[in-house]
């Protein structure tokens, strides 16, 4: 029920000026679950974790954190109420040391906790510890996604929003950032992630949905999907 789940998304249509790119959608992301959003370029993923985040408005439909609407509210407050967005690309802040970038995350927190989270995040990603003092910009594309994800976590997030995290890496470090977010969830916490890479995004789902030109075309359980012929043919080249 939509009580239970800690995201819903109902019934929600978005449009830039007049084109509409979002038609309807509805989704829900359980608590402590890692829910996928698959589907070809343009379908309107980015969109959609866009109006979740608040900064794309949207002009129907309602999203709700535990039941309690947070359509009207603004980005700021969607982050107090526990939402937090790693955009595609990575946007580290390149001058700035790894250290500070994860720091920049946790304004939200009292500065008691910053400690904890510098110490949670480097256990996380020891390679991040090592080089705490060196600017971000030195690090790998890999290395960056996880200042980014680390940043997000610094912010003790209840529902993190993944867009694209494997975007323009390569291979073994696209496994890694993967066995990274199946670890985070492993750890409880709740994700919606948005990738365009099909296949690993379906074999580490508890649930997926594929979204089509702005609608949910099919959901299911990750590897169910994974094993459906028409997303075979579709999306995972078969
Ligand atoms: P991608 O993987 O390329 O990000 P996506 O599924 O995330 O694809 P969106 O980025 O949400 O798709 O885009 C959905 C539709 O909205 C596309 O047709 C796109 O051209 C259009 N669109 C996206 N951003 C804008 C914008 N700022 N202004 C106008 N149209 C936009």
């Amino acid at each position: 029920a939509a009580g239970d789940a800690l995201l819903t998304v109902d019934g929600l249509t978005s449009a830039y000026s007049r084109i509409q790119v979002l038609h309807g959608v509805s989704i829900q992301v359980p608590p402590g679950e890692l829910v996928a959003l698959v589907g070809a370029n343009g379908a309107g993923k980015t969109t959609l974790l866009r109006c979740i985040s608040g900064v794309q408005p949207i002009s129907a439909g309602s999203v709700l954190m535990q039941g309690k609407p947070i359509t009207g509210a603004s980005a700021d407050a969607r982050v107090r109420a526990g939402v937090c967005q790693v955009p595609e690309g990575r946007h580290v802040f390149a001058p700035m040391t790894i250290e500070d970038n994860l720091r920049m995350g946790a304004h939200t927190r009292p500065a008691a906790e910053i400690a904890d989270g510098l110490e949670e995040v480097f256990t996380l990603f020891p390679v991040l510890r090592e080089r705490r003092h060196q600017p971000a910009g030195v690090l790998s594309g890999g290395q960056q996604q996880m200042v980014a994800l680390g940043r997000a976590l610094m912010g003790k997030p209840r529902l993190l929003l993944l867009d694209e995290p494997s975007m323009g890496l390569a291979p073994l470090i696209v496994a890694d950032i993967f066995r990274i977010i199946r670890m985070l969830r492993d750890t409880g916490m709740t994700i919606l992630l948005v990738e365009q890479n099909a296949r690993a995004a379906l074999s580490i789902a508890d649930h997926a949905y594929v979204m089509e030109s702005g609608r949910i075309a099919l959901q299911g359980r990750g590897r169910d999907l994974l094993k459906n012929d028409e997303v075979r043919r579709a999306y995972l080249g078969m």
